[in-house]
């Protein structure tokens, strides 16, 4: 891990900084680092930077210095911080984020959580901010009745790794250019979010393209995507997927499927869990579909259905990889089932913990943006910090596990914002120590 952060610094110091240069007190990279300190230690706004990270009295500074590899002789305020982040433009923040994953992903951490060859990349929208006054030109605009909402939202692309990893890979933001337009026919809410989303995919899937070409992706979506144009993007891009499968979503397909299920007696695999789970994969390939535009398309389709007491509840899906008794379970969870970790360790980690990902950062719609990167960039770190087996080590000399010693993760940064005041942190810490192979568990595994 150590040999890891020179390398940081050079990234952060390499950011396109447009301050005049005569004026900068701050070096690049140390006011990097505060920013993403923001959120590493969890601080939940700009302003409280100033207070829990006040230099006087305790060792902020000088860690900070030997963090970044700096000398600098005092500590910015929160407002120094914000007006660095406007000074980078967010297009770099992402980029440093494009660095800092294919760093990784040459290192080989996310290798373990391969399906079939690929890395699983999950794909979900969510809210960021809603206010009641227009707050920009990009504001998505909403009416509910006589109420009019202003939104912001995101579309999130994140790798799957092992243990509970999970890196931000893609971030487009969701604008009103991608809503269809107001006063045009009145449309359920589903369909509007639909054309919002799919268009920020058109968007997004090109960039992550051009910054992973030779990746092997298994894209992971909801039923939303089951249509043409994902069909088609995924084909360019040598991009397989697993989709989830609803009645409504592709109907002629979905009946088909329907009819052809009890013909294909062979395509089944019967699971009883340890935990009493009664599971039944069955599926169908070569399934086919003709989209709005002509064009055909076939892929496998797979049902699970899970039998709890006297409960049972069914799952589908769709995928161009090639299923068979052997593979069938691992498609469907690896595939399918693990997508609701963007939204649980994703999104509602960022949003209902001090990571704070709903609290306005800033009042500009850019430098909102750049925050949002930040979040995202701190949130690879923590999570490689969280799971890694450092942490683990640390843990063990004190006879437990991270779960026991430290009860949670909020505690954890915490922990770390204690000793980043209290502890002077030695040099060797940042020493480049030979290359050492760190695993990663969950952090609440035992
Ligand atoms: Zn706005």
């Amino acid at each position: 891990m150590r040999h890891f952060f020179p390398q940081l610094n050079d990234w952060l110091q390499a950011l396109p900084d447009t301050r005049v240069a005569a004026q900068c007190t701050y070096e690049t990279r140390f006011l990097a680092w505060w920013g993403l300190l923001l959120y590493v230690l969890q601080l939940g706004s700009r302003r409280q930077a100033n207070f829990r990270l006040e230099a006087a009295g305790t060792f902020v500074l000088a860690n900070l210095n030997r963090l970044a590899q700096t000398e600098q002789q005092t500590r910015p305020v929160h407002g120094t911080l914000d007006h660095f982040v406007g000074h980078v433009a967010s297009a770099a923040w992402a980029a440093l984020r494009t660095q800092l994953v294919q760093r990784l992903i040459r290192n080989k951490v996310l290798d373990p959580a391969r399906l079939l060859g690929h890395l699983v990349l999950t794909l979900d929208a969510t809210g960021l901010f809603a206010f009641r006054q227009r707050h920009c030109d990009h504001c998505l605009v909403q009416r509910h009745g006589q109420t009019t909402v202003y939104l912001h939202q995101v579309l999130e692309a994140k790798l799957l790794g092992p243990a509970e990893l999970l890196f931000s890979v893609g971030s487009t933001f969701i604008e009103n250019a991608d809503a269809p337009p107001a006063d045009g026919p009145r449309r359920s809410a589903d369909a509007v979010k639909q054309d919002c989303e799919l268009n920020a995919f058109s968007r997004l899937a090109p960039q992550l393209k051009q910054e992973f070409p030779q990746l092997r992706l298994c894209l992971s979506v909801d039923s939303l995507y089951a249509c043409g144009r994902f069909f088609q993007v995924c084909q360019d891009y040598g991009w397989s997927y697993v989709c989830v499968f609803k009645p409504g979503s592709l109907p002629t397909a979905w009946d088909e499927f329907q009819r052809l299920l009890p013909l294909c007696p062979g395509n089944r695999l019967e699971r009883l869990l340890p935990n009493g789970v009664r599971q039944r994969y069955r599926w169908v390939a070569a399934l086919g579909y003709t989209d709005s535009d002509g064009r055909p398309w076939s892929f496998t389709a797979i049902e699970l259905q899970e039998t709890v007491g006297d409960e049972t509840k069914t799952f589908a899906w769709i995928t161009p990889l090639s299923v068979s008794a052997q593979n069938v379970e691992m498609i469907a969870t690896e595939g399918g089932r693990d997508r609701w970790k963007i939204e649980n360790q994703g999104f509602n980690r960022q949003k209902n913990s001090d990571l704070n990902l709903q609290h306005l950062y800033s009042t500009d719609p850019e430098k909102l943006k750049a925050y949002y990167y930040l979040l995202q960039i701190a949130c690879i770190l923590l999570s490689l910090w969280e799971q890694g087996s450092l942490l683990r080590q640390l843990a063990a000399a004190a006879g437990s596990t991270p779960w026991q010693h430290f009860g949670s993760l909020k505690n954890l940064a915490w922990r770390l914002l204690e000793s980043i005041r209290c502890f002077h942190w030695p040099t060797e810490c940042f020493a480049v120590g030979s290359r050492q192979r760190i695993r990663f568990a969950p952090f609440n595994s035992s």
